[in-house]
């Protein structure tokens, strides 16, 4: 049962209930809109036809839409197939002529009679010296001219809908729409200036000029802002029912931790110290912790990482032990943790098992037995971990490395794994505030934003591609001075395969000019042989290793010194950014070439000097969400952002804050939405169909 309020009932009916929505029209909808009236208010026109432009006929321009009281002189039929009926009309100042295709004279006659005045609306074009408008919108009689509006909405269209078509269903729609009891703060709705969520919605639809179109129109702002309201009230509710999941109090066993400290060859940065200061409190809290912890490539996660994973193993701090798993997007960084982990888990005497995809059989079940035996107290590995013959013998955390980002609600399908499990969440790309609120609103953020000490600033130099030569050239002398090389191959839209053969290319290229000392990775290679060229290049049996973006992941060789990137124009200046981080961690000096085509344009070499000017990847993402949006930043498929209509996460990032603020002290106040607002908010998350977040407050 919903306990939606009746009022929305109207809106969340299929379309077919809109006049003018048949079976056909309403499966078009579908694609275009979505399936119900609702969808049809949040298709916002995306242009306007402004008709107000009304010159003499002598002085109006081709190309313009405008509107013309006009004198009906001469029909012209058409004197052979293909031509056009013509009928040619005056304002006393010039001439026109209305021409039409395959349309009855008989019609024509009745609607523009020789002799009298219509009105005529529609766009004007010249042929051959001759001021037309071919096919008119309106044309109307003078009394009437009141039913051509100056300014009218244009939607985006799918193939098989009109404009004409559209609009009166998106007109019949809102006249359904119904005036709500306002959930917003007065106060702030004053200073914003902002309308009635019903006068917004009519705006919206009805924008007065080419300008309310903008994300800054107060009608769209509104709009806008109800939307990142209803996100952002409903990961404050997941969070505040977080809260008061029962989870248990982890006390860890400081012995054992400070053994694991004195295991580093180094000291934990200041930022590094916080973030475990941060994370290891919230394990000692009763509550579940959910926490995002947020760094730059090569900023540390893996030591806080492994120190969170050490406390948690520490257990509850009456001698009973719990086991900590850690889990990566792919194998090879599941393998890469296991790289680095053993050793310091080893140090410290604790056990360490890995488990992906690749594990199968006998050696599948072993490694089950000691997840379930209790016996492994680290378990790495990738999705394989959450199967369901996956049972721990007593999780106490679990750490999410995360590369592809995973939305609210999946989040908590795998936090449902170890039941009283706290949740570390991981994420190496470092995006602007306002995502990080809109993406991991539920949780609490540790950031790093410093990197560990005695790290050299890596050179980034920009190359026109014409000076190939010279870059082989510079190769040379660092393979000499045995420095390793990546050399990452261009992006190819959307295919793969063309990808492919362009490292293919390139590493053949490579290895004519520098023998047999290069390797090739790329997507898709068998795990197995991935691992064996990424084992070849970090031994130092490969100089260079050539790739297509697979590497962006996470692979860590300090060895490696110089990175090449071909096209880079091609790449986001984030996707650079996590690209460049695979060099730059050891001692030695690093240098980034980034190779652009000698044809790429001033805007997108200017992009290029942001990532030459700074390597910090938090001013590198918000200039990258300005340029690209978030959607393109975050790579569309995998953004994990929620499918906003209204809101646009790059020009509305300051309602994203301040929505983010305004929702937490709205649960704060109260809690259950009991209140007079909290009742007009409810309805709001209807609106929004946040129904799941409602399950979460108590009924009034
Ligand atoms: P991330 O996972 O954040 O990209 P890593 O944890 O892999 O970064 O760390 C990158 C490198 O920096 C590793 O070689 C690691 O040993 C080293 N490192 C981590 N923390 C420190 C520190 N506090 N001081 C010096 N080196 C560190
Ligand atoms: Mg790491």
């Amino acid at each position: 049962m919903s306990g939606r309020p009746f009022i929305l009932d109207a809106l969340f009916q299929a379309t077919k209930v809109v006049p003018g929505v048949g079976p056909r029209i309403g499966k078009l909808l579908e694609k275009l809109t979505g399936p119900r009236v609702v969808d049809l208010f949040w298709h916002l026109p995306s242009g306007v036809i402004d008709r107000r432009y009304s010159p003499p006929l002598r002085s109006a321009q081709a190309g313009q839409v405008g509107t013309f009281t006009l004198r009906v002189e001469e029909h012209f039929p058409p004197k052979r197939q293909g031509l056009p009926y013509r009928v040619k009309c005056t304002d006393g100042t010039g001439w026109i002529d209305l021409t039409f295709f395959n349309v009855k004279g008989d019609y024509l006659e009745v609607q523009l009679p020789v002799g009298e005045t219509r009105v005529v609306s529609g766009k004007l074009e010249f042929y051959s010296g001759y001021l037309q408008m071919p096919h008119p919108d309106y044309i109307v009689r003078e009394e009437d001219r009141d039913q051509i509006p100056p300014v009218e909405p244009v939607y985006p269209l799918t193939a098989g809908v009109t404009q004409k078509v559209l609009l009166k269903i998106i007109r019949a729609a809102l006249t359904r729409a119904p005036e709500l009891e306002e959930w917003l703060d007065g106060p702030h709705k004053q200073r914003e200036g902002w309308p009635d969520w019903y006068a917004a919605l009519m705006a919206a639809h009805n924008p007065e000029d080419a300008a309310a179109l903008s994300p800054e129109h107060p009608a769209r702002r509104r709009l806008a802002y109800d939307e990142l309201l209803s996100n952002q009230l409903t990961m404050a509710l997941v969070r505040q029912n977080q809260k008061k999941q029962k989870g248990r109090v982890l006390a860890g066993d400081e012995k054992l931790y400070q053994k694991a400290l004195a295991a580093f060859p180094f000291e934990l940065t200041g930022a590094q110290k916080t973030a475990l200061d941060e994370i290891r409190a919230d394990m000692r809290e009763p509550a579940r912790m959910h926490r995002l912890l947020q760094g730059d490539v090569g900023s540390g996660k893996t030591a806080v990482a492994f120190l969170a994973m050490v406390h948690a193993i520490g257990g509850t701090g009456d001698g009973h032990g719990c086991q900590a798993a850690i889990m990566a997007p792919t194998e090879i960084l599941a393998r890469q943790h296991e790289h680095n982990l053993t050793p310091l888990a080893e140090k410290i005497g604790l056990s360490v098992v890995t488990l992906t995809g690749r594990n199968k059989g006998k050696a599948r079940k072993e490694i089950l037995e000691k997840i379930e035996s209790g016996e492994a107290h680290i378990v790495i590995g990738t999705h394989a971990l959450f199967q369901e013959d996956v049972n721990f013998h007593d999780l106490g955390l679990v750490i999410i490395d995360e590369q592809h980002r995973f939305g609210v609600h999946q989040r908590l399908q795998l936090s449902e794994k170890g039941k009283l499990a706290d949740v570390l969440v991981m994420t190496a790309t470092p995006i602007p505030r306002t995502l990080t609120l809109t993406l991991y609103g539920d949780m609490d953020v540790s950031r790093l934003n410093e990197k560990p000490a005695g790290r050299q600033p890596i050179e980034t130099v920009l190359v026109s591609s014409d000076r190939m030569g010279e870059v082989t050239d510079a190769l040379a002398r660092k393979i000499a001075a045995k420095e390793r090389i990546y050399w990452v191959c261009p992006l190819v839209e959307e295919s793969e395969k063309l990808d492919l053969a362009a490292a293919e290319d390139r590493y053949h290229s490579m290895k004519e000019h520098f023998g047999e000392r290069v390797g090739l990775l790329h997507g898709r290679m068998k795990a197995t042989d991935k691992d064996a060229v990424m084992t070849q290049f970090a031994m130092g049996e490969l100089d260079i290793l050539v790739s297509t973006t697979v590497i962006e992941v996470g692979v860590d060789v300090p060895e490696a010194t110089v990175m090449i990137i071909e096209h880079a124009e091609r790449f986001g200046l984030s996707q650079l950014h996590q690209l460049r981080g695979r060099i730059g961690r050891g001692a030695g000096k690093s240098t980034c070439i980034l190779l652009f085509s000698p044809n790429t344009n001033e805007v997108a070499r200017k992009r290029l000097t942001t990532i030459r000017d700074t390597e910090d990847g938090f001013v590198i993402s918000e200039e990258d969400l300005k340029l690209r949006g978030a959607g393109e930043m975050l790579g569309t498929r995998q953004s994990g952002l929620p499918a906003f209509r209204l809101a646009s996460p790059e020009f509305h990032q300051d309602l994203i804050a301040t929505a983010f603020d305004d929702a937490r002290l709205i649960i704060d106040r109260d809690p259950d939405l009991l209140s007079e607002r909290g009742i007009a908010l409810r309805t709001l998350l209807y609106l929004f169909e946040r129904d799941t977040a409602i399950k979460y407050l108590r009924s009034g």
